[in-house]
């Protein structure tokens, strides 16, 4: 089991099932798991979990509470999305600051909050009150309200962004391990064997091979080759001429 994470998101009065289903697959492709549910218009809902795509056990985990007060237990540090500016002064975050500031706030063990609004209304005042900034996501001016689920992945991805960089996430393992980079000499001898081999094939047919052998040895500097790299063209090389020499 994947440990509940510190930072939770917190819908609050969501209308709409399929915005949670949405909002759990973005919070589950940053890494974030821990969802909770302010009183939402409809929920559990087949919508939620057919919006989830692959991220259904977030759905599942979410919690369920009647009231902010309830979603926010246990927390010592909350944020609240807008998507407009409000009567109420708080201090205004970037994503990325808000992503910087909620993992500091979490980094000796505490828990914190952010908080996204209803689809048609947002957050109300007296729920922002209770929050020790506002987020919010630059955008067009004339028309600055994100879809529910599409705010909520700006700011997970934000939270990934800033974990990667505190190096709280083992880096992507490459798709292969990697070979060391070739050495001069093993480069010589691939250029040695690949004249070897064109005099057997009769390449050059009594031109200069000056010209040709320049331009092949810019082609394999140019792709920085690895050790393995080297063992795969030389065994091409090897195997040519063994089916050469057969025939001879
Ligand atoms: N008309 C509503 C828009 C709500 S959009 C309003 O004026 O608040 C639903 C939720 O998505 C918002 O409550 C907020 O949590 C989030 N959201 C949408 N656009 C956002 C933005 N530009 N910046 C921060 N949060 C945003």
């Amino acid at each position: 089991m994947v440990p509940i994470d510190p930072i939770r998101i917190v819908l609050v009065g969501t209308q709409h099932p399929g915005n949670i289903g949405s909002a759990a697959r973005a919070m589950k492709t940053m890494g974030l798991n821990h969802l909770v549910l302010v009183a939402p218009r409809r929920f559990p809902d087949p919508e939620a979990n057919a919006l989830a795509a692959g991220a259904e056990d977030i759905v599942q985990q979410a919690r369920v509470v009647a009231s902010l007060d309830e979603a926010l237990q246990g927390c010592r540090f909350a944020l609240g999305t807008t998507a407009r500016d409000r009567a109420i002064s708080l201090p205004e975050h970037t994503p990325r600051e808000a992503a910087a500031a909620l993992l500091e706030h979490t980094a000796d063990g505490g828990q914190a909050a952010l908080l996204f609004g209803r689809e048609r209304t947002g957050l109300e005042n007296d729920e922002l009150m209770r929050c020790h900034g506002r987020v919010f996501i630059p955008c067009n001016p004339d028309y600055a309200s994100l879809n529910l689920a599409s705010a909520v992945q700006v700011l997970s991805y934000e939270i990934r962004l800033r974990r990667l960089e505190l190096g709280q996430l083992p880096a992507k393992a490459p798709l292969m391990a990697e070979a060391e980079p070739a050495s001069i000499d093993q480069l010589e001898r691939l250029f040695a064997h690949l004249g070897e081999f064109m005099d057997e094939i009769d390449f050059h047919k009594g031109r200069s091979p000056d010209m040709i052998n320049q331009r092949l040895r810019r082609l394999f500097l140019r792709a920085r080759m690895d050790e393995r790299e080297i063992k795969i063209i030389r065994g091409l090389l090897s195997d040519a001429q063994r089916l050469l020499r057969q025939v001879k």
